[in-house]
Formats: structure tokens, sequence, C-alpha cells
């Protein structure tokens, strides 16, 4: 490249304004389409884990407390989703979306990568289920 190709880029970039945005202090409007965290709303829920089936990462659970009386819990694990939308277009009931406002989802706390959705009550009986079935055994002797 010739040295004055080369200055002639160099002035046109230092007159140019900035193109790269200040984020976090400068936010965009959240794009309506963006896919962002998956959201449950297990009003509707048949409990036919169709979404659960055809999750490819195996991003989701559904913990069914009681079938009959349409008792579910769903754990979703952030860390493993891909955000393909797969469980969204395959729930033929509505629940599941992906929010598009809720999608800064780092954090310093492994725990915050695993969520419950469902009734709080709920929610305390299928923790409480999995606590047990993951206590260690005892150590014999
Ligand atoms: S596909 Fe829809 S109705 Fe079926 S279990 Fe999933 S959320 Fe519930
Ligand atoms: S968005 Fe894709 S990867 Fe994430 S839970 Fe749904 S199907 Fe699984």
């Amino acid at each position: 490249m010739k040295i004055t190709t080369m200055l002639g880029d160099v002035l046109r970039s230092l007159l140019r304004p900035n193109s790269t945005q200040q984020y976090p202090a400068e936010r965009q409007p959240d794009p309506e389409r963006l896919r962002g965290k998956l959201v449950w709303n297990g009003e509707k829920c048949t409990g036919c884990a169709l979404c659960v089936k055809e999750c490819p990462a195996l991003a989701i659970e559904l913990i069914t407390l009681d079938k009959a009386a349409k008792r579910f819990v769903m754990r979703y694990h952030i860390y493993r989703c891909t955000f393909c939308a797969q469980c969204v277009e395959n729930c033929r009931f509505g629940c599941l979306q992906m929010s598009n406002t809720d999608w800064e989802l780092a954090a310093a706390d492994k725990s915050a990568f695993t969520v419950y959705y469902g009734k709080e009550h709920d929610i305390e009986m299928a923790r409480s289920a999995q606590a047990a079935s993951t206590k260690p055994e005892p150590a014999e002797g």
C-alpha cells in the first residue's frame, strides 16, 4: 500500500464519527426479535414434554408433581441453552417465550444459571426432591 493511500485512510478514520457503541453506558433499544432468556408460563401447560424432547441442548426439564392437577415445574439450565427457540416453536399452548429484554445473563454465581419456573410452593417441593435425590450416601462403618 502506498504511503499516501495509507495516510488518506488514517485521516478519513480520524474524521469519521465513532461507530462503536459505549455499552453499557449507552444503550440501544432491544430488538423485537432478540432471543434472550427463555421464559415459561405454566398456566396452559399440559405436561406433554414436547419442549423437553425437542431441546437439542438438554437445557430444560419438566418436573411433574401432579399431572392430573397440572402441577409442573420447569427447570431451565441457561448455561446449556443455545437460544435456538426450538422449544418455543414446539409448544402448541404458547407457554414458552424468549425474552427480548432479559438477555444480559452473565453472573458471577453459578446458581444464577439454573432457573426454576412454576408456583412458589411447587418450586420448593421440586427443589427439596432434587436435594434429597442428590444427597450423598452416608459412609459405612
Ligand atoms: S410443550 Fe408446552 S405444553 Fe408441552 S410440556 Fe412444554 S411447555 Fe408444557
Ligand atoms: S431455546 Fe433451544 S436450547 Fe434453549 S431451551 Fe429452548 S430448545 Fe433448548
